[in-house]
């Protein structure tokens, strides 16, 4: 059985109304009302967040770990990641953000974006081979990863087998903590990230592969922010901390990671709502000429995370400021060597398809559902009012298929059946 996936996103029930905003912009129509209060489909959820940022009664949150925690550990590694940068005004070095996790208590910091140079190197390295499936699918982005596992069995081989840059850099820093203190255990060390989005807290709290993720915490950009805001006194130790360039800063960003390929046959996009339609495109067969497809759940990029402070498009234009200052890597591990092998440790394994909407193993009790749903929903008004507690006719007519609903709680359908009742009434008075 497969296990289930751990949420960062859920519901405050006391504090919904029932007022389907959420049913309404679900992307993957995972949310249902039912007795007035929304219920979120662990199975069919991506973790997007879309729902935590419509819901006009903050029901819906995103839970992560909070900085006391670190406490439980020895020796800890704060992990930034590059978005972070672009929530402070007026930065013109990396290394205020980096002195400033120091003070708030961190013994090390190791940056996410040196690790995306060494992934944008890796990912060179790969696009160059010829048996490969292209277009090749970032692998960043964890709600796109899990949509496409979710919805998109053609594409799961499409997705670059790299490890995303958190998981990279989680692992250097705790060799690098373990090196310079071989005094201490593995279980002593914590490695935190620092995350822009809900997304990448379930993708953390599920571990991949079958293993358990190299980070131990991970705490939201915004819980730091004024901690950090608070400790950041723009004065600079004597060694440099930073030792990432132009190309780890730009992941942040959507086109970031795409244009660090040095590879013009790119598509970048951004958005829940136009990743789908691009997916919908690939799928379809469209874009044979793209070797490499950048998509980004968020509008911005990671910039515009659910658990950013800053509004993404201030973000960027900070980020555009602050490379200026930056060299264009710092980090050439795999430079110019396109047949280098890419090291087994960091490769990830397979994703697999793992289908939400099946509706039987058996072939034809899956066909008279599928006709039954047909059936159901020319009946219905087409309207998707919503009222029934699914965000459409059609997943109305699927739910009822699926036992989780009653046609009568759709009110057209309970209107008709008792003016129908009424009219054979009439008839046996007369
Ligand atoms: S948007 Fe969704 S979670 Fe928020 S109150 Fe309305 S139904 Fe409840
Ligand atoms: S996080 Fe996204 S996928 Fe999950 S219920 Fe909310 S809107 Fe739907």
């Amino acid at each position: 059985m497969a296990k289930e996936y751990r949420h960062s996103v859920s519901l405050d029930r006391d504090r919904c109304k029932g007022c389907t905003h959420c049913l309404r912009r679900c992307p993957v129509e995972a949310i249902r009302i039912h007795d007035g209060k929304a219920r979120i489909n662990s199975n069919r959820c991506i973790d997007c967040g879309v729902c935590i940022d419509v819901c006009p009664h903050k029901a819906k949150k995103a839970t992560s770990d909070k900085l006391a925690d670190i406490k439980r550990f020895k020796y800890t590694v704060a992990l930034p990641a590059p978005s972070l940068y672009g929530q402070f005004d007026n930065l013109d070095d990396i290394d205020y953000v980096l002195q400033g996790l120091l003070d708030l208590g961190f013994d090390d910091v190791y940056e996410v974006s040196r690790a995306a140079e060494v992934v944008s190197g890796l990912t060179r390295i790969y696009l160059s081979r010829d048996d490969i499936e292209k277009p090749v699918i970032s692998s960043a982005c964890p709600v796109i990863v899990r949509l496409i596992s979710l919805r998109y069995p053609y594409l799961c081989e499409n997705i670059l087998p790299i490890q995303p840059p958190v998981d990279i850099a989680a692992h250097r820093a705790r060799e690098r903590a373990l090196e310079k203190h071989p005094e201490l255990t593995s279980e002593d060390i914590g490695i935190v990230f620092i995350s822009p989005c809900p997304a990448k807290v379930s993708y953390i709290k599920n571990g991949s592969d079958g293993k358990k993720s190299d980070i131990d915490l991970v705490l939201s950009m915004s819980d730091i922010y004024f901690d950090l805001l608070d400790v950041m006194k723009m004065e600079l130790s004597s060694e440099p901390i930073s030792h990432t360039g132009m190309i780890g800063v730009s992941w942040a960003s959507t086109g970031g990671e795409a244009s660090a390929l040095f590879n013009d046959k790119y598509l970048a996009a951004d958005g829940i709502e136009n990743v789908i339609r691009v997916l919908e495109q690939i799928d379809n067969g469209n874009f044979p000429y793209l070797e490499f497809i950048e998509l980004n759940a968020c509008n911005g990029g990671c910039v515009g995370g659910m658990m950013t402070v800053e509004n993404p498009y201030i973000a960027k234009a900070r980020l555009q400021t602050l490379k200026r200052y930056l060299p264009v890597s710092e980090n050439w591990d795999f430079r110019d060597d396109s047949n280098a092998e890419i090291p087994e440790k960091y490769l990830s394994g397979p994703v697999e398809y793992a289908p939400v909407s099946a509706l039987s193993s058996n072939m034809s009790e899956a066909m008279a559902k599928m006709s039954r749903i047909q059936e159901i929903h020319k009946m219905l008004p087409d309207i998707d009012c919503g009222f029934c507690g699914s965000p459409t006719c059609y997943c109305f007519a699927e739910d009822v298929v699926k036992g989780s609903a009653d046609i009568s709680e759709c009110i057209f359908m309970l209107r008709e059946k008792m003016q129908k009742a009424a009219k054979e009434e009439q008839h046996e008075d007369q």
